[in-house]
């Protein structure tokens, strides 16, 4: 192999070393770690953090990537070692725009930040993060000087989640999006409403526990190279391809909440644990956060709310909750699971109004950035949207402008992400029924493995190789499109709601 080469592959490899030894302290922290343990794990991770953030600015790795061009350019555009070069030269052109000094200032601003919000939410007290979040948002607005050229000032932003994503694309994309949904939302909640109280009960965790634990295994979750544990936030992390951890919540008296989590994380675990062996530890997992938003949605809801998945589960779930199921017929489960109802809370909301929440979110956002919208006004504006939007506005700060951690965290292009995994979910499973028709009828059996291998194939396997653009091209869906996300909703929710 070529001396350059393997000087890159050394390096990159000690640089993801140390960002996973952070994610274990991380996720023991939000998992087992007692409160005693708090301040010196802040210390740690900061610490793992800066010497990460050293060696992937460091200026020989510059260099370095500079005399690998010859070789990338001879290197066919697909092959693992020019992607290699390629993605790693544009991680370390973006950290090495940004001033050391200008990190530190981010870093600090951060968890500044979050704890503000997480002390001043309980007690509704907007005024307790009102400081931070004008700091949030001129901080955000310097960092995007630091790419200069840029189209709008979400954009280099953006990049950080979903690299290459413009926030034009985004605002037509979303203008068609909610000009379709809102109909459909009002049709929705003029017709019949559907009854849920089968989710509504008592489910022990220890049952709960044991029957997701059979959902996550038949869809093709390794256990041998991972495992689940409950925490208040689900979420997934990975230290290695053999070690893709997933956590949920459990609800002793609402059954959707575990399972939806569930499944929902498991999809992202299964995106974890595919990439290509050969590019473990250097290339990373996940094209973008859109990407791998799509594959939690498509298992979620796809998949997970379907009608040919619960043929198969129900018998099962039945057998766990005798009592509870005994008399309640399959299509009615079914329409229990599909429930619509416009809401004021963005993790608890069903799949047709979730992208409302996003839209929000992301309009609200860009014309704070664009300095249309002061933090002042931000309240009012939010109740308003969701007025117009949803039907429904909130009397506290907690349930609306303050329920989310990330502007607090000063995640600012994040957002979208979440709305675009539901539109290429819809996308890519489209792309995989075309491919391989049988995928449907196998579910209904418990056979899961057709649509895990065309996953495996034309998404999980390439790891961070291709941008967005590239991979969704290659899976031969174009771009990002509303049609097939809407086709999708209205020929379920005509059955579900009798529209
Ligand atoms: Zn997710």
């Amino acid at each position: 192999m070529d001396r350059g080469l393997q000087d890159l592959r050394a390096r990159l490899a000690e640089i993801t070393d140390l960002n996973h030894a952070a994610s274990v302290l991380s996720w023991d922290q939000m998992t087992y770690m007692p409160p005693g343990g708090a301040e010196a794990r802040a210390r740690q991770t900061a610490m793992l953090q800066r010497l990460a953030h050293e060696k992937a600015t460091d200026p020989a790795l510059g260099r370095l990537l500079d005399s690998l061009r010859p070789l990338e350019n001879k290197l066919g555009y697909d092959s693992d070692d020019a992607s290699l070069i390629r993605v790693a030269r544009r991680n370390y052109d973006i950290v090495t725009k940004v001033p050391i000094e200008f990190a530190a200032r981010m870093f600090l601003l951060q968890a500044e930040s979050y704890e503000a919000w997480a002390r001043a939410r309980p007690k509704n007290d907007f005024k307790g993060v009102y400081p931070y979040l004008e700091k949030v948002m001129a901080y955000s607005r310097e960092y995007s000087e630091f790419f200069p050229g840029y189209g709008h000032v979400m954009d280099p932003l953006i990049s950080n989640f979903d690299y290459g994503v413009k926030a034009r694309t985004i605002r037509k994309v979303f203008r068609e999006l909610r000009a379709e949904l809102v109909p459909l939302v009002r049709k929705i909640r003029d017709a019949e409403q559907v009854d849920d109280s089968c989710l509504h009960g008592k489910f022990p965790t220890d049952l709960q526990a044991k029957f997701n634990r059979l959902v996550a295994e038949r869809m093709g979750y390794d256990f041998q190279r991972g495992r689940i544990d409950e925490t208040p936030h689900p979420f997934t992390t990975n230290f290695s391809i053999g070690d893709v951890r997933i956590t949920t919540r459990y609800h002793e008296d609402y059954l959707g909440a575990a399972l939806f989590s569930t499944i929902h994380e498991t999809g992202h675990a299964l995106y974890e644990q595919g990439p290509d062996p050969a590019l473990e530890g250097l290339l990373g997992t996940g094209a973008g956060m859109g990407i791998h938003e799509s594959q939690s949605r498509l298992w979620e809801n796809q998949v997970g709310r379907s009608m040919e998945f619960w043929k198969y589960f129900y018998p099962a779930l039945r057998k766990a909750f005798p009592e509870k199921y005994k008399g309640v017929r399959l299509p009615d489960f079914y329409r229990a699971i599909n429930r619509v109802e416009p809401s004021l809370i963005r993790v608890a909301a069903d799949e047709v109004t979730y992208n409302l929440h996003i839209m929000i979110r992301f309009d609200l956002e860009c014309a704070l950035m664009e300095g249309k919208l002061s933090v002042k006004e931000l309240p009012e504006a939010w109740n308003d949207r969701y007025l117009s939007d949803l039907g429904v506005s909130s009397k506290t700060y907690a349930d609306g402008v303050m329920q989310d951690v990330h502007w607090f965290s000063a995640y600012i292009g994040y957002f979208q992400s979440y709305a675009l995994g539901n539109l290429l979910s819809a996308q890519l499973y489209d792309a995989a029924l075309k491919a391989k028709p049988a995928i449907r009828s196998e579910i209904a059996t418990g056979k899961f493995s057709t649509l895990l291998g065309w996953l495996r194939k034309n998404v999980h396997r390439h790891g961070l190789k291709f941008t967005t653009d590239e991979l969704l091209e290659r899976c031969g869906v174009g771009g990002i499109e509303v049609g097939p996300f809407m086709d999708y909703l209205r020929k379920k929710y005509k059955g579900v709601y009798g529209l």
